[in-house]
Formats: C-alpha cells, structure tokens, sequence
C-alpha cells in the first residue's frame, strides 16, 4: 500500500500539477492506482485523478495507459464512443516517490455497484439492454478502429457517465469544490458511492427547491431510495482501465483477463485476439441480468481452478470441440487426448437458455431472447464469435 513504490497518500484538499488540480475526495482504487475526484481549477470542472503507485513497473503501466488512452481521445473527437476521454497527465512527487498521474473526465458508478445496488437480483432487461449498446459502441471502437483488446473487461470497468455528473453540470448538481485542505480529519480519504449520494442531495435539494420556485426536479433520489436503482437515469457507460490493455498486433502477457471473465483459450494458452473481449462482455451481461457471475470457479477437491472454470463451461456451453481443446500449451494439464477434462469426469449439462428460465425464473420468451444473443459470444472457437459491431445488429438489441 502506502509506502516506498506504493500508492500516494493524498488528502482532500490537496493540489497537484503545480496547483491547477485540488483533491476533493477518493472516489476508487484498483491494483496500481488510487483514484480521486478532483477539481481543475484552470477549467472550472471536476475530473478524475488517477494516480499511480511509484513503483517503476506500474509507472510503466501508466504510461502504456496514456499511449492507449491518448489513441482513444484523438479517433474520437466527439467523445461518442463509450471509452473514458483522458484530458491530461503529469507527474508527481511524493513521499513515497514520483506517481504518473492520469486525468481523465470524472464518471458515475462502476456497473458492479450498479449490480450490488439491486440486491444481485439483476437490473431488468430494458436496462441490459441500454448498458450492452454502451458497451459494444465502445468495444468496436477499440477492436476495429483503434487495433485495442482491453482484455480485462468486468463490471469495475465499465462505468456509469451519469446525467447528474456534476464535472458536466456544476451548478445544477449544487456541488461546491473544496478548494483548501479542510481542518481536521473529516474526510479521511474514505470511498464513497459518489453518484449514490449525488441522487440523495439532489432529492434533498429538489424538496427544498420546490417550494421556493415551484420547479419539480422530479423523484429520482427518493426513487433511489427505495428501489436502490438507477431509474430514470440515462444507462449511457464507458469502458475504462487501459492499464491492461494492448495492441492486438503487440501482445504481451500470456495469462489476461479478471478470473470469471477468463476466456476458455486464455486457460489452455492457444493465444487470443479480440474475441476474448467479446466473451468477458458476455459474462457481463449475464451478471447485469441475473446478479450472479456466469462462471464462479474454484478450488475443488483434486482439481485446480482452472479445470473447475473448464467444467462449469462446459456444463453451460456443451462439449469444447476436441481440436480446440487440445490445442493450448496447457491442454496436456487438463484434458486426455479425446478432449475430455483428465479428473472432472462428470459433467452436469445445464444449457444456458434453461438456466435463466429454472434458476432465474425468466420467461421462456425472454430466456431464449437473451441466449440467443450471448450464446454466439461464448462459443468454444474464438474465431466463430461474432464482432462487436455483428452483436449490435442482433435483433435482441433492436
Ligand atoms: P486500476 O488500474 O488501478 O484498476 P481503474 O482505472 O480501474 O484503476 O480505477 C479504479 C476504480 O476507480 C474504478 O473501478 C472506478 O471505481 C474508479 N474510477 C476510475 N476512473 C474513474 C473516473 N473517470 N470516474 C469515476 N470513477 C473512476
Ligand atoms: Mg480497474
């Protein structure tokens, strides 16, 4: 954490490139980083500040981020795209060592507080549907404008641009930067849902606001409240965290991706390419749908997680064709010769479409609707999935 090489301890308050930038307060914080609302005080608006840890590996890192990110911002001058705008960097100095910083346009809740909002019972498929539109403009852009594979795609990264984001409306949000370092220790660098509290003050505020000018902002906090959803707001998203991503024609690691969004040729190594973005997506949209991970593997007697993950895929998805499974650097680890997994002999087939109908209590119309339109995604050969530019046209988005 906090020390030599690690992340930069910053407190509300703080200011940063030469002054221009004054922390407001931690908004999240992953492996390399910690991330902060701040205000640009040249500009008038709140950003986000991601400030990575010293270390030279991960500065390293950021400065892949910022190669990614600025290849983003130039194709899309519009900022249409559904992937985070960077808006500048610099370094800074600290106790701790000198951290790249990214700033970047500041952005609403991650898709995995979204989930967590509703209880892991699932959004709704409206909003699925909206959030998977998001998504897939965004993941076109990268694969077939930019040459990008993000390859670590998962519900923290990808999130909300929310219509009550006060780096775009100031005013109306009623939010005050803090300019100074406040007294005391109030504020403690403690995470904050940010658009969670943004919705409660704006009830607050309406409630109060009514009665003076007679304008109804309308209920969306009290519904909030409530219903702990996003109602009402705009489910327009945008795909962030290029610490991990790479050139499609300048890989690196063998091993990508966030375990439960693993593709099954990243676990056998026969290489990757755009396609393992496109399962991860799949994995998400199943988790927007049903609040639960679509693979949940793990260490099961006698068997690694791995060979758990290969069987859960396969008791979903059918039998992985023999060539593709023997056709990894870590095949011989987990499947014999005929394509079957080594020691996970029983399989309990239980196909997707049925899944969401008998565990997850769809209908049958909606349950094949939406396996329909993942199942092409998740399917054993990378090279038969559709694009994410073939998944927009899919009849379950029109
Ligand atoms: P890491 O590479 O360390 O995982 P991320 O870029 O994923 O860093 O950021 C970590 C977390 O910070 C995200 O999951 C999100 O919750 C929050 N975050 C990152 N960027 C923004 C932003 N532009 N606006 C709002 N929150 C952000
Ligand atoms: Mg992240």
């Amino acid at each position: 954490g906090y020390r030599k090489g690690g992340y930069h301890a910053a407190r509300p308050g703080d200011r940063f490139a030469g002054g221009r930038f004054v922390a407001q307060r931690k908004i999240g914080w992953g492996n390399f980083s910690t991330v902060w609302l701040a205000y640009d005080t040249l500009h008038s608006r709140f950003v986000a500040l991601k400030i990575q840890k010293s270390a030279r590996d991960y500065a390293h890192a950021a400065l892949h981020e910022i190669e990614l990110l600025s290849a983003v911002a130039k194709g899309d001058p519009t900022n249409s795209k559904c992937v985070l705008r960077l808006l500048d960097h610099f370094k800074h100095a600290g106790p701790n060592g000198r951290h790249v910083c990214l700033v970047t346009e500041f952005l609403g809740d991650s898709l995995l507080r979204l989930i967590r909002y509703n209880r892991n019972k699932g959004i709704g498929l409206s909003r699925v549907k909206e959030i998977c539109r998001s998504v897939l403009v965004g993941l076109d852009y990268l694969h077939s404008e930019l040459g990008i594979i993000h390859t670590d795609l998962k519900p923290e990264n990808v999130l909300l641009d929310s219509t009550i984001n006060p780096a775009k409306d100031p005013v109306r949000s009623g939010f005050t930067p803090i300019l100074d370092r406040p007294v005391g220790n109030q504020y403690g660098g403690t995470v904050i849902s940010f658009s969670e509290k943004m919705l409660k003050m704006r009830a607050r505020r309406a409630v109060a606001k009514i009665s003076q000018r007679r304008v109804s902002i309308g209920g969306v906090g009290a519904q909030l409240e409530k219903e702990r959803c996003l109602d009402g707001i705009s489910l327009k998203c945008k795909i962030v965290d290029f610490g991990n991503a790479c050139w499609a024609d300048q890989q690196l690691a063998g091993e990508i991706q966030t375990r439960q969004y693993r593709a099954p040729e990243v676990i056998i190594g026969s290489g990757y390419s755009y396609s393992a973005d496109m399962w991860s997506f799949a994995c998400i949209a199943f988790e927007l749908a049903t609040g639960d991970l679509l693979f949940a593997p793990k260490n099961c007697q006698g068997c690694s997680e791995d060979e758990d993950h290969l069987a859960l895929m396969m008791e979903t998805l059918g039998k992985m064709p023999r060539k593709i499974a023997t056709s990894g650097t870590r095949s011989k680890d987990y499947f014999d010769r005929h394509g079957d997994l080594k020691r996970i002999r029983r399989l309990k087939f239980w196909p997707l479409d049925r899944v969401l109908v008998e565990r997850y209590n769809f209908t049958e119309p909606d349950a094949k609707g939406f396996s329909d339109f993942l199942r092409p995604m998740l399917d054993f050969t990378p090279e038969n999935r559709p694009s994410a530019a073939q998944c927009l046209k899919h009849p379950w988005l029109n």
